[in-house]
Formats: structure tokens, sequence, C-alpha cells
């Protein structure tokens, strides 16, 4: 039978139990947001006038001759996002990790998260980026048959925020 005391010991052990889980939890988490590569590498920090805001770029794979698509994973800052612009042959954009926007010209922008797949359809103007309050990495599939992205003016604030 319990008495006092081993009911008092038990409540102790309960409860810095529960402290160092709860303590543990929230450094991973402050860690992954802060420090670790979602699933690649950040890779280097864009330095063209493409995009508004901090934007990083790894490369996976180039196009050849054979399949004309180019993958990368893109890492913008909560804020950054790319210029207007459209692909030629489309895009397909994998989102894995964060909170990002995609916005269609003439459409709502559509908020992304994790595991969300998107179809940029070609010619069609659009943008992409991170929310205004967290970062967004992207995988881009983008093909390259019919030529190069075309860029075209920035999203405005207005834009952004709307
Ligand atoms: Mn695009």
């Amino acid at each position: 039978m319990m008495n006092i005391k081993n009911i008092a010991l038990l409540s102790l052990i309960t409860l810095t139990s529960f402290s160092c889980t709860q303590q543990n939890k929230s450094a991973q988490s402050s860690q992954s947001e802060t420090q670790e590569p979602s699933v690649f590498a950040r890779g280097k920090q864009i330095t063209n006038d493409n995009f508004t805001g901090n934007v990083w770029l790894e490369n996976l794979i180039q196009a050849d001759s054979l399949n004309q698509n180019s993958v990368g994973s893109v890492t913008f800052e909560p804020g950054a996002r790319s210029k207007w612009h459209t692909h030629p042959a489309g895009q397909i954009l994998l989102a894995i990790d964060g909170v990002g926007y995609y916005q269609e010209k003439g459409q709502l922008k559509k908020i992304l998260h994790k595991g969300d797949a998107i179809k940029c359809p070609a010619n069609i103007p659009h943008w992409h980026g991170a929310s205004s309050d967290s970062k967004f990495v992207q995988v881009a599939v983008t093909g390259r048959e019919k030529g190069e992205t075309i860029w075209l003016e920035a999203v405005t604030d207005e834009e952004y925020n709307f």
C-alpha cells in the first residue's frame, strides 16, 4: 500500500521527467527552424535581382538533352519572394518546409505548406516565395525544352500582402 511519502516522491519523479521532455522538444524545434537543412542543403545565396529578400539555391539536377528538367531546392527567408515570371515549359513546385505563397496573375495567392504540390502552367505569369512570418523551402522542377524563365516586374508589398 502506498503511503503519503511514496505518493509525493512519485509525483516529483513524474513532474521532473515531464519538464525534461518539454525542454528537449522546444530545443529541437528551435534548432530545426534556424540551423538544420530541411531535406537538401540550403545552397548558395542568389545574388541576381530576380528576387526580393534573401533566397538560397541548391542545384540538384541539371537538364540534359533527354530529360530537359532542372531541379533545385530554393529556400526563402520570411517575406522573400521571386519577381513575377513565366516558364515557357511550365514548372512544378514541391513544398518541403515552412509556409509559402504562390500566385498566378489574376488569381488569389495560395498558401503552401509542407507536402503541397503545385503545377505552374507554361507561360502563365506567377510568383512564389515565403510567407511574411515563416521561411519557405520548395523543390522546383523546371522544364527547359522551350527556353529559359522570363523575368517580369517585382512583386510589390501591396500585391504580396493582399
Ligand atoms: Mn516559377
